[in-house]
């Protein structure tokens, strides 16, 4: 597996092999044409399938640098990677036991990027391989059922950071990836059945919106829902940093 030279390739996904017969098979993922990714190798057909007559380096020598392959950088679909952008790594979530990792980068002025990567054996690549964050279980989800079968409150926000604030402090929350505008009902829904929840929207318009969705579906299935709204501007880190773990529990309690 390999980046694709005929498109801008962040993850490996250009197969190549060779059959029994000795021809060179190639496959583009992401749908590229063999056409495609010959054109861009400054390849034909008969490179695929005719035993070379000269090797790369006199192929190099005599089509000179132009004719060269480059391939784009490995984050060239997103942009530059964070960190050559100047931005610095604020924090790593870990979603299911490690599978996947969403990186948090920030740049001094405040700008914000976030970024999956994937476990695939023994290393991390970047991207999610075609994962939906809808097919991801909720944040620290583990802990979470284990504190729903213990009868302990649980805190629904709707940032990584602030649950991992919140647990901190000594409670129980969680989140789903993909922020205010997917939130994942059917998981929600799935792991919170029967508990206790407390639901902390960030008090701006997307977040109430999402609160409403994640409210409407929750209602049904939880033994008890209480929502807490931080002031406007706010989110659940400000309210815990206001009113402690007390404040953002309400009256779950
Ligand atoms: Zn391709």
């Amino acid at each position: 597996m390999r980046q694709c030279p005929a498109h801008a390739d962040s993850a490996p996904s250009l197969h190549v092999t060779v059959a029994d017969d000795g021809r060179v098979l190639v496959h583009c993922f992401a749908g590229c044409t063999v056409e495609e990714v010959l054109a861009a190798l400054h390849c034909s057909w008969k490179h695929l399938h005719d035993r070379p007559w000269l090797t790369p380096q006199i192929h190099h020598a005599t089509w000179g640098r132009s004719a060269w392959p480059t391939f784009p950088a490995l984050d060239a679909r997103a942009g530059a990677h964070p960190a050559a952008r100047g931005m610095r790594l604020v924090s790593v979530h870990r979603y299911g036991d490690g599978r996947w990792l969403l990186e948090r980068w920030r740049s001094p002025g405040g700008a914000k990027d976030l970024r999956w990567t994937t476990r695939r054996g023994r290393t991390y690549l970047p991207g999610m391989f075609g994962v939906p964050t809808s097919a991801l279980p909720l944040y620290r989800e583990r802990e979470v059922r284990m504190a729903v079968g213990a009868g302990e409150p649980v805190i629904v926000v709707e940032s990584e950071s602030s649950v991992d604030a919140i647990c901190r402090a000594g409670t129980y929350a969680t989140t789903w990836a993909g922020g205010a505008a997917s939130p994942n009902l059917d998981r929600l829904v799935a792991v919170l059945r029967g508990a206790d929840v407390v639901l902390v929207p960030d008090h701006d318009e997307p977040g109430l919106a999402c609160a409403r969705r994640v409210w409407a579906a929750l209602r049904p299935v939880t033994r008890s829902l209480v929502g807490v709204t931080p002031e406007p501007g706010q989110d659940a880190r400000d309210l815990l940093a206001a009113r402690g773990v007390a404040g953002l529990l309400g009256g779950a309690r």
